[in-house]
């Protein structure tokens, strides 16, 4: 049962070396959705002892308040929403908090990109088409029957985001479909330009294998599916193997992207790379 509390906090404009914004706004500590993957998990800052990541929610609460008062000092011209949390997930609809922060964001005419998964984006379409949302990094994935519950057991379903996606290029909403993370021998990359007309271009991000739970992950994939234990050892073991499997899925995306006549990009960590959390 996830545990949601009130709280204030002493700012919410918070410095980042994220290259999608000088700062960044999260307007939630904590995610409902629980994905097994997630970065924030690892995070000494963020992520807290006493309770599993996805049971809890603190909801900042004097957010868009201290926002409008840290614009005035900060002066930001660029702000990236949702490094550390999702700003659009259920417990959003009761409290509007992400919806306050898009509102100031667009009364003083400053730009920002939004990292979400989330379809509850859609009740926010009037604020995002007033010019100043820059992209939305909207990640999606597609996997063999059974992964899903493993992998984001809480997240929204991944045919509803992709027809929120949709929807928000329908109305000319800058949207990246970000395709994230590839699990190979999982995630089904079958098809995945004809998924998004009109997008322009998809990102694609690898499974990163140097976080600090890679050893659960590989566990409950090896429960579901006995056969794939071998391959996912190799992948943390075995830097030829880790090489050429990331290979051999890019040329196929490669592939894809150029039949399709469109561009991609796709984010591959490095073999054995310590993994620096540095997503605050
Ligand atoms: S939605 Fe994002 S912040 Fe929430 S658990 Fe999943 S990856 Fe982490």
């Amino acid at each position: 049962m996830t545990e949601f509390n009130e709280v204030k906090i002493k700012r919410i404009l918070n410095q980042t070396s994220i290259d999608l914004g000088e700062y960044v706004i999260n307007p939630f500590m904590g995610c409902e959705f629980s994905c097994l993957y997630c970065y924030v998990r690892s995070n000494r800052v963020v992520a807290r002892k006493n309770k599993p990541w996805g049971e809890y929610v603190d909801m900042r609460v004097n957010a868009p308040e201290l926002l409008e008062r840290e614009i005035a000092s900060k002066k930001p011209k660029t702000v990236l929403l949702g490094s550390t949390t999702e700003c659009f997930q259920p417990i959003e609809r009761k409290y509007r908090i992400s919806g306050k922060v898009l509102e100031i964001l667009n009364k003083h005419k400053i730009n920002y990109v939004i990292l979400t998964r989330s379809p509850y984006i859609l009740d926010y379409i009037s604020l995002l088409k007033e010019g100043y949302c820059k992209n939305i990094y909207f990640t999606i994935n597609k996997f063999s029957p059974g992964f899903k519950e493993i992998f984001e057991p809480k997240s929204p379903a991944l045919e509803a985001r992709d027809e929120a996606i949709a929807r928000l290029l329908d109305e000319s909403i800058p949207v990246i479909p970000y395709f994230s993370p590839i699990i190979p021998w999982i995630s089904d990359l079958s098809g995945i330009f004809g998924r998004f007309e009109k997008a322009g271009s998809l990102e694609f991000e690898c499974l990163n294998f140097n976080i600090n739970n890679i050893t659960e992950i590989i566990n409950k994939i090896a429960l579901f599916e006995p056969s794939l234990r071998d391959k996912y050892e190799n992948m943390v073991k075995n830097r030829l193997f880790y090489a050429q499997t990331w290979r051999d899925i890019e040329k196929n995306i490669a592939e894809q992207a150029k039949n399709s006549k469109k561009s991609y990009n796709i984010y591959i960590h490095k073999f054995g790379d310590y993994f620096k959390n540095t997503y605050l």
